[in-house]
């Protein structure tokens, strides 16, 4: 983190000030606020475990699959990425598989519904005349044989030739079709009344749908156990506008994050271990606590990455995350990946229009310089002032 002189100092530079001209910027008069940016994601990979009933057609070798005693207490490693994609385990209970034959079926068939086991259904013997279907097959007799005493007309915009009526043996009065039987015999079952039953094929069983028509199963008490990633996005900005993260890019000097491990959890009784510290050493046990070493070579630290007392920064990063780092619901691993960056905001009386932003920076900091909100706020309500005057003016004109 940077001292009040070093911002102070590279806020000159960025005003031109030769060398360390107090007089262009004295301290007097400036206010200087700290600002941590903190960017990143906090992955878990998150467990579930439910048990259920298994069922499977026919038989199959469960021999491949891991067995348990009590679902819970199952142990499967944390997995080495947090962020690994959704997986899947299937385990079975221990002496749960149960194989049975099936008792509604015999070898996998049962008698067909459809034919009641005969293999064949009924069918009609005849069906309509194709030729005559809805007129007369004969004008003289109607299909009865019987000739009336004045044949019929012919159906409107009938043009097919009539012919001799077999039944009544009138001239051209029938049907050339069905010459004048009104019916023909029905060709799927050849007139005999009866067909091969279309489900069972004649044989009068068909396939059991449960077993799968193999006159087997097996059940068996199924654990499963699904592993999934869910990601927290971090984008913290302490007190500035969200956009302050567009006042920075990759070349300033961003500390790390990158913790994967047990250690990542926080213990229950954190509280506990916290409680009567000083507020550093609070910091510095909930780095530790949360996994939050620094990376090598980050800025300001200046102690091996493990068991250090973090920088203020990575203190202020613990204590920012906190909130976020509960342990979740079946949370089995846990990845903290962010990176974070401590800006110094900087007004001055002299200046009442600036806002000096002091961004770390190797070797020297920078100086982002944006309008005072103050400033802002006031170019807005002029062009308010000028719109509601426009306004009135042109009131008045019409
Ligand atoms: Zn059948
Ligand atoms: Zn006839
Ligand atoms: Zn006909
Ligand atoms: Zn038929
Ligand atoms: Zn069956």
């Amino acid at each position: 983190m940077l001292s009040d002189d070093d911002i102070l100092a590279a806020v000159r530079r960025g005003l031109g000030a030769a060398g360390a001209d107090d007089a262009a910027f004295p301290a007097a008069g400036a206010r200087i606020t700290r600002h941590l940016l903190v960017a990143g994601e906090i992955v878990r990979c998150v467990e579930t475990r439910t048990e259920g009933t298994a069922f499977h057609a026919g038989t199959r070798d469960l021999s491949d699959l891991p067995e348990y005693d009590d679902l819970d207490r199952y142990p499967i490693p944390a997995p080495a990425d947090p962020g690994a994609a959704r997986s899947t385990l299937r385990l079975v209970r221990r002496g749960s598989v149960a194989a049975r034959a099936c008792s509604t079926c015999t070898n996998g068939r049962k008698p067909c519904a459809r034919c009641d086991g005969a293999g064949d259904v009924g069918c009609r013997t005849h069906v309509p005349c194709s030729g005559c279907e809805g007129r007369l097959c004969c004008l003289a007799c109607e299909g009865t044989g019987k000739r009336a005493r004045e044949a019929a007309d012919r159906p409107q915009a009938e043009t097919a030739a009539r012919v001799r009526c077999r039944k009544c043996g009138a001239d051209e009065v029938a049907c050339g079709k069905c010459r004048g039987a009104g019916q023909k015999k029905c060709g799927v079952c050849r007139g005999t009344g009866s067909r091969t039953c279309p489900d069972c094929e004649g044989g009068g069983t068909v396939s059991h749908d449960f077993c799968a028509g193999t006159g087997r199963y097996v059940e068996w008490t199924e654990g499963v156990v699904v592993r999934e990633p869910v990601v927290d996005t971090v984008e913290e900005s302490s007190g500035l506008p969200a956009r302050a993260f567009g006042w920075t890019n990759e070349a300033d000097a961003w500390g790390r994050v990158d913790h994967v491990g047990e250690d990542a959890f926080p213990p229950h009784d954190t509280a506990t271990g916290l409680a009567g510290g000083t507020g550093l050493a609070k910091a510095t046990d909930l780095a530790k606590a949360t996994g939050l070493d620094p990376a090598p070579g980050t800025p300001g630290s200046t102690t091996p990455a493990s068991g250090t007392t973090p920088t203020p920064d990575l203190s202020e990063v613990a204590a920012r995350l906190k909130p976020r780092l509960a342990r979740r619901d079946g949370e089995v691993a846990r990845r903290v990946r962010v990176r974070y960056l401590s800006l110094a905001r900087v007004t001055h009386d002299d200046h009442p229009h600036r806002v000096y932003v002091v961004v770390p920076r190797r070797p020297a900091p920078r100086v982002v310089t944006v309008r005072s909100p103050r400033r802002a706020w006031r170019l807005a309500g002029l062009a308010v002032l000028v719109l509601v005057a426009a306004v009135a003016v042109s009131r008045l004109l019409t």
